[in-house]
């Protein structure tokens, strides 16, 4: 591997050099490395450079799967030929296999064995199934799992498919009248995100949880909470506030571990305003408490499911209540958050009103 050209790139300034390299120099920053070029390299240190060198290369098993199922996929095989070598003019000339891609053929494009419809993914027949299952994580409710995939995935029948499949989710028929929408605007939503932050604990099958939601992405967090004092509940929140911010107001209700000397120094110290549920702020509970609601909701139906909540909450976390709105990791990270899903790089890039 010749890596004169890398070491002349890294030495340029970071805004010059190709967003990908960017990520990877911004990585390596950490480590405190120089690069310096070596024509004569030991194997040892050959095989230890060229590691660091290709991490951000490296493909993931399930882009290895889909480009193999692609491969295999027949329709997705005479597509890829059809892209490659140019439509005809007229529909009734392709392919009946082919054919329901046709309006779509000027936003079709293949990258290194996927087939791309813009910057989503045409998923092969075989793996369909499975795609749906990974955006129906959390069991979003049909409109928002349709709209997750409609996002980052494509096939020509896939929001039939999506209805078909999720009409026989027994956890979705079995909690559907906890799935009725909620009227969005129960409180101000705040101009900024991670401002107005609410907080509370919930029991779930004999454990505590912390449960931290912001106002103005819907972005909870829930915290295993089995020491339940106050200093145990400051460090949970400093934790999330070195994160996401400190936030301008924290709204709670008056249990003790809020209410405690030791927190109000916290909030001194943090610099937040405090804010316990009382009569003149009618409307704060509502904010912890559709939370909670929710983590109880995703906590049970990861467990009906066997599925893990963390990957659920993830899925939950890119989708959208309001398409107007954009999930809460668009509103709170600017960014759509990395799934299992493979996505072009595109659709992971920092944009502050992506849908
Ligand atoms: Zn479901």
């Amino acid at each position: 591997m010749d890596h004169q050209p890398l070491v002349t790139i890294l030495k340029k300034p970071i805004h010059t050099i190709p967003a990908r390299l960017q990520r990877m120099m911004l990585r390596l920053q950490r480590y405190d490395i120089s690069l310096v070029f070596k024509k004569e390299v030991p194997p040892d240190a050959e095989n230890d450079t060229s590691e660091v060198m290709s991490i951000s290369y490296i493909s993931t098993a399930r882009l290895e799967e889909l480009r193999k199922q692609t491969a295999k996929d027949e329709v997705l095989q005479a597509l890829s030929t059809m892209i490659q070598q140019g439509w005809p003019s007229k529909e009734h000339s392709l392919c009946p296999t082919v054919r329901p891609y046709f309006p779509y053929r000027d936003e079709l494009a293949v990258e290194d064995g996927i087939v791309m419809k813009g910057h989503k993914t045409v998923i092969p027949h075989s793996l369909q199934r499975e795609y749906i299952s990974i955006v129906h994580r959390g069991h979003p409710g049909l409109d928002a799992t349709k709209h997750r995939a409609r996002g980052i995935i494509f096939w020509p029948t896939m929001t039939a498919d999506i209805i078909t499949e999720l009409l026989t989710c027994s956890v979705c028929n079995s909690t559907k009248p906890h799935q009725q929408k909620e009227p969005l605007k129960l409180y101000p939503v705040p101009d900024l995100p991670w401002s107005t932050v609410a907080t509370d604990v919930l029991e779930w099958h004999g454990q505590n949880y912390l449960v931290l939601v912001d106002s103005y992405s819907g972005w909870y967090e829930i915290d295993l909470f089995r020491d339940t004092t106050s200093s145990a509940l400051i460090r949970k929140l400093k934790r999330h506030f070195s994160v996401h911010g400190t936030p301008h107001t924290l709204i709670s209700d008056n249990a003790r571990q809020y209410t405690s000397k030791q927190f109000r120094d916290f909030a001194k110290q943090w610099d937040f305003i405090h804010v316990t549920s009382s009569p003149e702020f009618p409307q704060s509970n509502g904010l912890a408490e559709r939370a909670v609601r929710s983590a109880k909701q995703l906590m049970e139906k990861s467990h009906r499911d066997g599925m893990d909540v963390f990957l659920n909450l993830l899925n939950l976390r890119n989708i959208s209540r309001d398409p107007t709105l954009g999930s809460p990791a668009q509103r709170l990270l600017s960014r759509q958050t990395r799934s299992t899903i493979p996505v072009n790089s595109k659709l992971l890039e920092p944009a502050p009103k992506h849908p």
